[in-house]
């Protein structure tokens, strides 16, 4: 029942005893305890042809707060956000692009759940829960495998849990971004959505929506091959689409071109902003988003191919930076790369989730720990 009131909105405790076909007497009970812990409120009255109008039931805002941490390889994230995911308050710190000490990042977690909600008064240790998404993947023992940070095996659940009070959920940061896209972003009503999340490195998370939430696997999608032979990837291997569309890549292919011009901004993120500015005119700011958005379609092509999903959807910085200038492009090179009868049943669109994204995402863990075990 909180799970039907938290991803689909306000209901009547008829639409209750639909939706789960639980007896009236169980929904009503369910939703006295509901509204005694403070998860669940009444919201107005639903008028209902000529019977006794209904009262409409809800998920209040206020009943916890969340942490998503978002681990990027420009920036650590750190977002406070109700339990519904509004945001509360953010800390954003730059990192050190290359090979991050996953001590030093740790740490960074800690200071950044401290800012967020000092500046909410909210005590750390009330927080429902911290989330915490990693551009990699994570092991049952907690230990992350992340390629473009070169770690293997890094103890990082093992590092961090000391500086959270709260309940601590590790994933990986494309699988966690899936989830949110489904809950309250473009993949809403999907049936089977991939999420792709552009930014420094490339990945994807196949999610599929189901009537008892959402559920998504992830793929290294960056680290499919798109060219035999072709551009050197960081994890060794060559052509890789994310040695083609990762942000590093396309400011080299871009600087390739341009020869001697310089594109303006200190670090990644500023540079592609620059580049998307540059692009409005022809030149080779934009023969390098063509070209990128060339690689992209192919790579969606093929995603399209093996699992015909109903949605693509491009989250993460380099699609909110980029997508808007390079959409057009995309969807032409995904038209010509995918075959006839599986293009049609496709759409691609744009994340809708903002610069909080991953953030965002990462505090979807502690949420669905809610959901799936009733807060027990
Ligand atoms: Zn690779």
């Amino acid at each position: 029942m909180l799970t039907r009131l938290y991803l689909h909105g306000p209901a009547s405790r008829f639409d209750l005893m639909r939706a789960t076909g639980l007896s009236s007497a169980t929904v009503s009970n369910v939703v006295t305890d509901l509204v005694a812990e403070g998860l669940v409120a009444e919201a107005g009255l639903l008028d209902s042809d000529g019977g006794r109008p209904r009262t409409l039931l809800e998920v209040r805002p206020g009943y916890a707060q969340v942490a998503g941490v978002d681990i990027g390889e420009t920036h650590v994230q750190v977002g406070l956000f109700d339990w519904t995911l509004d945001t509360v308050a953010t800390a954003t710190y730059p990192m050190d692009e290359g090979r991050p000490d996953p001590a030093v990042l740790a740490e960074l977690v800690r200071a950044g759940i401290e800012e967020v909600t000092a500046k909410a008064g909210v005590d750390p240790a009330a927080l429902l829960g911290v989330g915490v998404g990693v551009p990699g993947a994570v092991l049952p023992d907690g230990s992350v495998h992340a390629p473009t940070f070169g770690w293997s095996g890094a103890p990082f659940d093992a590092l961090l849990r000391p500086h959270v009070a709260a309940p601590l959920h590790l994933d990986n940061c494309a699988r966690t971004l899936g989830q949110a896209e489904m809950w309250r972003g473009a993949g809403r009503g999907a049936q089977r959505a991939i999420v792709a999340l552009l930014a420094s490195g490339v990945g994807a998370a196949v999610a599929t929506g189901s009537p008892g939430g959402v559920t998504s696997t992830t793929s290294e999608w960056g680290h499919t091959v798109v060219e035999a032979g072709g551009a050197a990837c960081r994890c060794g291997s060559r052509g890789c689409l994310e040695a083609y569309i990762g942000a590093d890549a396309i400011l080299e292919h871009y600087q390739a071109i341009a020869g001697e011009a310089e594109l303006a901004g200190a670090g990644t993120e500023a540079r592609i902003a620059a580049l998307v500015a540059e692009a409005a005119e022809p030149g080779p700011a934009a023969d390098t988003v063509s070209w990128a958005a060339e690689y992209l379609g192919i790579g969606i092509g093929n995603l399209i191919n093996l699992l015909s999903p109903d949605r693509v959807i491009l989250s993460g910085w380099v699609s909110a930076a980029m997508g808007p200038t390079m959409l057009p492009a995309v969807r032409d090179a995904m038209r010509r790369h995918t075959l006839d009868y599986m293009a049609g049943g496709t759409v691609l669109e744009l994340g809708r989730l903002g610069p909080e994204a991953v953030a965002l995402g990462a505090a979807t863990l502690p949420v669905h720990e809610l959901l799936t075990s009733g807060g027990r």
